[in-house]
């Protein structure tokens, strides 16, 4: 059940609290793209998680995209619009992904943070790889078939969760 289990649940990545992330000494940010940035069937970043993303990088955050997602062209377009690294075919939860992305920012685990949508991929990655883990709510009900399937499980893993800032999701 451990490794389910993420260090945070916030309701949305704009409702993250960057300063809290300065504060606890995070340098930078493994976000995932798709339904944590990036709408699922959409390719239209919302202008809040555009500003997040802008506040977090001038907080001194470095950020890198750490995708499932096959259409390196997609995350490439997102990674471009945020001007953050990318990764895709990351193969989460194999935690590989993370640890190259840390390599090439040469910041260490403990001072790294991954933000996704999904307990079975990006928790579950994070905490492999070792870092700690913000599980936000997916921005859109749609996903792809497979996913369908893990949030059966997940409904089960989270049934206890409060996501902080879900009052204000309503
Ligand atoms: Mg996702």
């Amino acid at each position: 059940m451990g490794f389910l289990q993420a260090t945070k649940y916030v309701a949305s990545l704009p409702q993250v609290n960057i300063d809290e992330l300065v504060c606890a000494d995070v340098h930078c940010v493994l976000l995932d793209r798709d339904n944590t940035c990036v709408p699922q069937g959409t390719k239209q970043v919302p202008p809040e998680v555009k500003s997040w993303v802008e506040r977090a990088k001038h907080a001194g955050l470095r950020i890198c995209l750490i995708s499932n997602n096959f259409f390196s062209t997609d995350v490439a377009q997102t990674a471009d619009e945020f001007g953050v690294l990318k990764i895709d075919h990351a193969m989460k939860p194999a935690p590989f992904a993370l640890w190259r992305a840390l390599r090439r920012m040469g910041v260490s685990r403990d001072k790294a943070v991954l933000i996704g949508d999904q307990v079975f991929t990006d928790v579950l990655a994070g905490n492999l790889a070792g870092v700690s883990t913000i599980l936000v709510r997916p921005q859109s009900v749609t996903d792809l078939f497979y996913t369908k399937l893990f949030r059966i499980a997940e409904h089960r893993v989270l049934n206890n969760v409060t996501f902080e800032g879900d009052e204000l999701q309503q």
